[in-house]
Order: C-alpha cells, then sequence, then structure tokens
C-alpha cells in the first residue's frame, strides 16, 4: 500500500472542505476502499473519514425516511421503520455481505462501492477499461459469468455489485449531496451511469461531492414487497441475480408495480419495462411471464453468462407470484 494522509471530518460543511481537493477520497467503513488500496486500484493521497457525521435514521411527518449516509448497513437494516414498513431493504442488506462487514460499512459507501468484476481488481496482469481508460477489457471475452447482460457496451461489462441499491432503486429513493456548488438532490436510478465509452465514470457525482442523506419516500401503504438473491452460495456471495418487488393489486389486478433488478447491469436495474406491462393487468402468472420477457427482450450474453437471462425472467415471475400469493 503507498503512504496516503488521513483526516477525520467533524461535520458535513468540513468534510465538503477536505474532499474537495485533488487526490482525496472520502473515507466510510472502509471495506471496500481499503481493500482496492491494498491492490493499488484505488491511489488516494489523502482520506477524509466521514463516519462521524450524519448517521441519523429519521422518520419524519410525512411518512417519509431520511438516513444519514454514515448509518452502518446494520443499523439500516435493524431499525424499526426498515424492518416494519421497508421491509424489502431490510431484506436487501441481510442479503449482502457478512455480519462483521455490514457492521463496519456506511449506507453512502455501500452505494458507491466499486465492480467485483475480476479483471478490474487484477491490476498486474489483466487489461481494463474502467482502471485504465483506453486500456482494453479482458472481461469481454474472459470468463464472464458474473458479468453483464443489460445496458453493457463494448468497453465494459461490469455489474454493479450492491444489493441495498436494488431495493433503493424500487423504492424511488433520492441522494441527497454537497459539493464546493452546495446542495442538490439526485434520483437513486439517476446515480450511477451505464458504462457507455467511458467505464471509467461510474456516477454522475461531481468531484468532491460527499452524500449526505438518503430520502425515501412514504411506501404505497396496500403494498407488499420482498429481495431475492439468487447467487452461486447461501452467503458471502454477491447476485448473479436479484430481484427487489413492490406489488399493489385491487380486486385481482395489478393496481402499482415496482421492481428493480441486480447483477445484471453496471447500474442498479429499474425494470420499467416489466412495470408498464403489468400495470392494469390480471395477477396472473402468465402477466408476471410476459413482463419478464418484456424486461429481457433486449438481453445480451456473454460467452459464460446467457443463463441469467432466463433465471432473471423466472426470478422476476417467481418473487412477483409469491407477493400476490394467493391471487395469483
Ligand atoms: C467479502 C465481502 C463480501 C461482500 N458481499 C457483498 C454483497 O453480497 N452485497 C453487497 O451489496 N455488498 C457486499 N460487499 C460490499 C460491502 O457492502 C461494501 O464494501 C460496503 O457497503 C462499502 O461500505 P463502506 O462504508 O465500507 O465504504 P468504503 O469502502 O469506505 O467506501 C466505498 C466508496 O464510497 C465512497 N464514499 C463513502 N462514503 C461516502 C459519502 N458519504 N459520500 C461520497 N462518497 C463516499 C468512498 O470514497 C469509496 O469510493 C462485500 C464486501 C466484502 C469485503
Ligand atoms: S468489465 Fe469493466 S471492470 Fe471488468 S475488465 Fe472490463 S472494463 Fe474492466
Amino acid at each position: 500500500m503507498r503512504p496516503f494522509g488521513y483526516t477525520r471530518a467533524s461535520d458535513v460543511a468540513d468534510a465538503v472542505r477536505l474532499g474537495g481537493t485533488t487526490g482525496t477520497k472520502y473515507l466510510g467503513g472502509g471495506t471496500n476502499l481499503v481493500d482496492l488500496m491494498r491492490e493499488t486500484v484505488e491511489r488516494p493521497a489523502q482520506l477524509v473519514d466521514v463516519t462521524g457525521i450524519s448517521a441519523r435514521i429519521e422518520e419524519r411527518g410525512d411518512g417519509s425516511l431520511m438516513i444519514g449516509a454514515a448509518a452502518k448497513n446494520t443499523a439500516l437494516a435493524e431499525h424499526r421503520a426498515v424492518r416494519t414498513r421497508y421491509p424489502v431493504l431490510a431484506r436487501a442488506i441481510l442479503a449482502g455481505a457478512s455480519p462483521q462487514i455490514r457492521n463496519m460499512a456506511t449506507v453512502g459507501g455501500n452505494i458507491l462501492q466499486r465492480t467485483r468484476c475480476t479483471y478490474f481488481y487484477d491490476h498486474a496482469g489483466s487489461r481494463c477499461n474502467k482502471r485504465q481508460p483506453g486500456e482494453g477489457c479482458d472481461a469481454r471475452h474472459g470468463f464472464s459469468r458474473n458479468h453483464a447482460i443489460l445496458g453493457a457496451s463494448p468497453a465494459c461489462v461490469a455489474t454493479h455489485p450492491s444489493d441495498m441499491c436494488v431495493a433503493l432503486a424500487a423504492l424511488d429513493a433520492t441522494i441527497h449531496l454537497r459539493g464546493a456548488g452546495g446542495e442538490r438532490r439526485l434520483p437513486l436510478v439517476e446515480l450511477h451511469r451505464l458504462p457507455g465509452d467511458r467505464p471509467d465514470l461510474e456516477t454522475n457525482l461531481q468531484p468532491g461531492e460527499l452524500i449526505v442523506a438518503i430520502e425515501l419516500p412514504a411506501p404505497p401503504p396496500a403494498a407488499r414487497s420482498t429481495y431475492r438473491k439468487v447467487r452461486d452460495r447461501a452467503s458471502y456471495a454477491f447476485a448473479l441475480v436479484s430481484v427487489a418487488a413492490l406489488l399493489e393489486l385491487d380486486a385481482g389486478q395489478v393496481k402499482d408495480v415496482r421492481l428493480a433488478l441486480g447483477g445484471v447491469a453496471h447500474k442498479p436495474w429499474r425494470a420499467s419495462r416489466a412495470e408498464a406491462a403489468l400495470r392494469g393487468q390480471p395477477a396472473t402468472e402468465a402477466s408476471f411471464r410476459a413482463a419478464a420477457e418484456a424486461e429481457l427482450a433486449d438481453a445480451v450474453p456473454l460467452r459464460d453468462n446467457g443463463f441469467k437471462i432466463e433465471l432473471a425472467r423466472r426470478t422476476i415471475a417467481a418473487v412477483l407470484a409469491e407477493l400476490a400469493g394467493d391471487a395469483a
């Protein structure tokens, strides 16, 4: 590991002032960033520790929930409001990593964790456009079991690894940011980018911008929700495919549905086509399957991950059938 400086921010303004310097990175629990520094994939000159600021989880009068970016993953999953009103989020967090890592990891760090593409980590032996723009991508024609089937590009076929973000995408979360230009808000689904020809640009954040909080609108009162993660091992493994879903029925018909997919794209994938195909339709297995087919219509397999297309279709249909219960 290379030498680096360390400062602990006292509040949000202090963090933004310190974080605006070139070569500086914010430090959450360090469970991803420090690993990347050990591998010399990340080489910050200075770390600004933001674990001491904005860790509150606050229920507000309008039914929304405001989550400080420094809140630990465990604290969020265990919060009463999350367990009772946003079970899809609690399940998604608990499906990720291990209890020890979730105790360290912050919400802001989870959102900005980097891909688990093994070629990205292999600094010494592999070409990677995300690490070194213009170098090439060894994953595209290499071992691609865990890689993307939606929204990828010739430059990069990596997936976003977060489980929590898939639930946040389905829940219409908004990210509160603070940077040199002041405060702004961004829907979570607009935070991460598809790779295009610049996979090194992973988000729409400005340099030095800090995630301060995540806002969840009140969940639709009649909606049932869940998260299902399909992976190679029962624990300590990233998603091959995951589905976050909220479903609201009225007299056997789909009144409202929110769906997001993980493990399939460079960003948490809001399944808007499936949602549009389902609204107003009877809550039947045939409708669920047709919606899943619509969402995966443009999927493109790589050498080793063609199975993900049918796996995603089946997981979407199975999760919706589970939420519909006897109505399906
Ligand atoms: C063995 C292992 C298994 C794992 N399995 C899973 C899994 O199955 N599912 C899953 O979702 N995750 C998994 N993870 C990843 C884990 O969830 C992340 O490492 C963790 O959430 C990152 O949080 P952190 O606070 O430690 O972030 P850090 O490592 O501190 O930071 C990550 C990034 O976020 C930036 N950052 C941090 N806070 C802020 C902020 N407030 N504003 C702006 N930028 C910020 C940092 O600069 C850095 O770029 C696993 C990790 C390990 C090590
Ligand atoms: S898929 Fe993306 S992260 Fe992986 S090697 Fe290719 S460019 Fe790098």
